[in-house]
């Protein structure tokens, strides 16, 4: 067959799986044969130079832009005119019904992301852009292309331009926030942070999605009501909220508007309000625009999810690294589902600046994926009362420091708070992963053995352990064996378990993949550390002050006398995979994929999950698919087991 048929047939069906997985919600192959499909193409683009401008393909790979485009919009875009009470809105659609009595509306989401608008020529994706000031927008057409919910081709084949929210799920920002050290704090903001971001890689790791709402400019076809704008986008694959009712008077309005306010919280998507349309567009017409809203739609926001309640007392709490957090005890209050009893305010010059005294009363607001927190003073009452904060630190007792902003206990290895949370951070799974030693765990352990440093956990013998409340012999020979363990933690762990000043999980393996062995980095200069990617200069400064203080190096020192040994990343200086690319497929009988990863990482290679001309080696087990055809097409070296066994037996490549 002709390779341009077989590619267009080829995008055709990924782009039919893509919408049954995307907006149906109803896939019919699996994710295996899905990638299959796309090799296929992808080895086609590439062995005939040609792409398709809707091929999948085109969802990633764009190239990192130095600014964004301006251009203007074809049809200015205009913003909404709100009401903020229920008489208001009530009055404004009685006074329409007044004018136009059999009039309908269209009764929509507020999606709170960014706004986009999509041009489509042709038939195929051709340019997205930002609102911008409603005139002029910024073109982010990599960007957008990078939503896997969006067609990238659709039926219909005049220019058209439709126009809706891209947004992030509230269940992403979970996910994304719990496998990043990046921490996002709200649905909003990623996703428009992550649309006018330069890198459109960035933008496809936030997983956003698009939810569309209008066609503001269309050649050869005449909409005429929103209903028809829904049905055409709907035609047209684009994701429509299925929420969306048509309605005639305001008492469904009123009753729907409750409905949407109590259940809002629940959803997935972030709404900031809703939206009421008159649904006939020659009414539109009639009413036309003011300079910056259509007189023809109107939003009602709901009143933000905000209480009072009364400070009954200020905490302190010291952390792992010795910072002072006020938490403050509230009365319990409901507030968006749940009751809530403390709330979290950042620092002393918070408490100062929001004029917080205990006693007084405050507002609370709890956005669904904020903790809940303090916005300010609501009023004082007779018996309300200066926080003050204290000057010593409340778990040691030590003089507390101030900077700028925030307070520190220096009494870094005397503080019994520190020490403890520092404990449990290295125990934890992301660290050395001592299974079994919960915090509570940790708390015997202090209280009953005074551990203050990390390798004192190697030194506590089964006859220690079984003392302990609640220890019978089972409990204390498994956390002894997890103890003893878990001395060959990976590189990257054993320097997250260290509690370094910002290190997360993804900078330390970040670390750990430049330095490759735990000397390397801990001999690194600020300028060295500098040149890893995405370590920033405050981290790069902690880690230098770090190991300046020589009770770090004393404790590590002591860490390694009991036998803990990261485990290089090329042991032996082998490093016989420095700088090779090596894909997995198949299934292998001696290792799990997971364990063959390892055994390469640690020789210096890499994993990657696709094949491509940059792949230095494929590892074939049994029952390979279609990464192995692809690696044969590229003309890609293979390694059978029985090669991958003996090399890294010789630790060399001469087989
Ligand atoms: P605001 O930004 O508060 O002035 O509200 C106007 C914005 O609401 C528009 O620019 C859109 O981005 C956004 N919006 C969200 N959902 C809808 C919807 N269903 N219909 C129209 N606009 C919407
Ligand atoms: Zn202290």
């Amino acid at each position: 067959m002709d390779y341009k048929k077989r590619m267009r047939q080829l995008i055709d069906e990924i782009n039919q799986h893509n919408y049954n997985y995307y907006i149906l919600d109803n896939p019919t192959i699996s994710d295996a044969e899905y990638d299959k499909l796309l090799d296929e193409l992808m080895l086609l683009e590439k062995q005939h130079n040609f792409v398709f401008d809707d091929s999948p393909s085109q969802r990633v790979g764009a190239e990192v832009l130095s600014n964004f485009k301006k251009e203007k919009h074809i049809v200015p875009l205009y913003s909404l005119d709100k009401r903020q009470s229920k008489e208001e809105l009530q009055q404004w659609v009685n006074d329409v019904l007044l004018d136009y009595p059999n009039t309908k509306f269209s009764f929509e989401y507020k999606f709170d992301g960014l706004t986009i608008t999509i041009l489509y020529d042709k038939g195929v994706f051709k340019k997205a852009m930002t609102r911008g000031n409603g005139i002029v927008g910024e073109v982010v057409t990599n960007q957008v292309k990078t939503i896997k919910s969006i067609p990238l081709s659709i039926p219909y084949q005049n220019k058209v331009i439709v126009q809706g929210e891209a947004i992030m799920l509230k269940s992403e920002l979970v996910k994304y926030n719990k496998n990043n050290d990046e921490q996002l704090k709200n649905v909003r903001n990623a996703a428009a942070g992550a649309i006018r971001n330069l890198n459109p890689q960035v933008t496809k790791s936030r997983n956003l999605d698009m939810y569309f709402y209008a066609v503001p400019y269309i050649e050869g076809k005449v909409l005429s009501s929103q209903q028809d704008v829904f049905n055409f986008l709907e035609d047209n694959k684009f994701k429509v909220h299925n929420f969306n009712k048509i309605v005639d008077n305001f008492g469904e309005i009123n009753q729907l508007i409750d409905e949407v306010d109590n259940t809002k919280e629940k959803l997935d998507i972030l709404i900031d309000g809703v939206v009421i349309k008159i649904n006939d567009f020659k009414i539109c017409q009639e009413l036309g625009h003011t300079s910056r809203f259509p007189k023809f739609a109107m939003a009602y926001k709901f009143a933000p999810q905000e209480l009072t309640s009364k400070v009954l007392d200020i905490k302190f709490q010291v952390g792992r690294t010795g910072k002072i957090t006020p938490l403050a005890i509230i009365e319990p209050i409901f507030l968006s589902g749940a009751t809530i009893q403390r709330a979290t305010l950042n620092n002393y010059s918070d408490i100062r600046r929001k004029n917080i005294k205990i006693n007084s009363y405050v507002f609370v607001r709890r956005s669904n994926e904020v903790i809940p927190e303090i916005i300010g003073l609501a009023k004082d009452t007779p018996e309300s009362k200066d926080v003050i904060m204290p000057e010593i630190c409340p778990s040691c007792g030590q003089k507390l420091k101030q900077d700028e902003i925030e307070t520190f206990c220096t009494n870094y290895w005397g503080c019994p708070a520190q020490i403890q949370k520092r404990l449990v951070h290295f125990c934890s799974k992301d660290a050395m992963n001592i299974e079994g030693v919960s915090d509570k765990t940790v708390g015997a352990f202090c209280k009953n053995f005074n551990i203050q440093y990390p390798y004192q956990l190697y030194d506590l013998s089964q006859e220690d352990l079984i003392k302990l409340d609640k220890f019978k012999d089972k409990k204390t020979q498994n956390i002894y064996n997890n103890i003893q363990n878990s001395k060959s933690p990976t590189l990257d762990k054993f320097i997250y378990a260290l509690g370094i000043k910002n290190i997360g999980k993804k900078t330390a393996k970040d670390l750990a993949s430049y330095f490759k062995t735990f000397d390397k980095f801990q001999n690194a200069t600020f300028d060295e550390l500098m040149k890893v990617e995405e370590i920033a200069e405050i981290i790069a400064q902690g880690i230098v002050e770090y190991f300046e203080d020589k009770q770090n190096i004393e404790i590590i020192r002591q860490l390694f006398i009991r036998g803990i040994s990261p485990q290089s990343i090329n042991k032996n200086d082998s490093g016989i995979f420095n700088d090779l690319t090596f894909v997995l497929t198949g299934t292998l009988k001696s290792f799990t994929r997971e364990q063959a990863g390892q055994e390469i990482e640690k020789r210096g290679g890499k994993i990657s999950s696709s094949v491509s001309k940059k792949t230095s080696y494929v590892l074939a087990g049994e029952s390979v698919g279609s990464k192995y055809d692809k690696a044969i097409s590229l003309g890609i070296k293979i390694l059978n087991e029985q090669d991958f066994i003996n090399i890294l037996k010789k630790n060399s490549f001469d087989l």
